[in-house]
């Protein structure tokens, strides 16, 4: 009975540090994202992107350079589909 709880409370403490770390790790994740380039240095482009997974269409016309990796959907990047004209 005694170990029984002496688990327990042991299970309890690792699952209290598993979850702070967690909670560090999203926060240095999230907090230092780089400004975006000023409006002058985007490029202009029209390009499609499908998610190969739930099927959602998106359109992108704006990037920081031509050829921009593909957004993410679905946790899969996106296929690309036609340069709109
Ligand atoms: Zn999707």
């Amino acid at each position: 009975m005694f170990g029984t709880v002496i688990w327990f409370l042991v299970g309890v403490l690792m699952l209290m540090i598993i979850w702070r770390t967690g909670i560090g790790m999203l926060r240095s994740m999230t907090s230092p994202l780089p400004a975006p380039p000023p409006a002058g240095e985007m490029r202009r482009i029209n390009v499609r992107y499908r998610c190969g997974v739930c099927g959602v269409e998106l359109r992108m016309v704006m990037a920081p350079d031509e050829d921009p990796p593909p957004p993410r959907h679905c946790l899969e990047d996106m296929d690309l589909v036609a340069p709109v004209e």
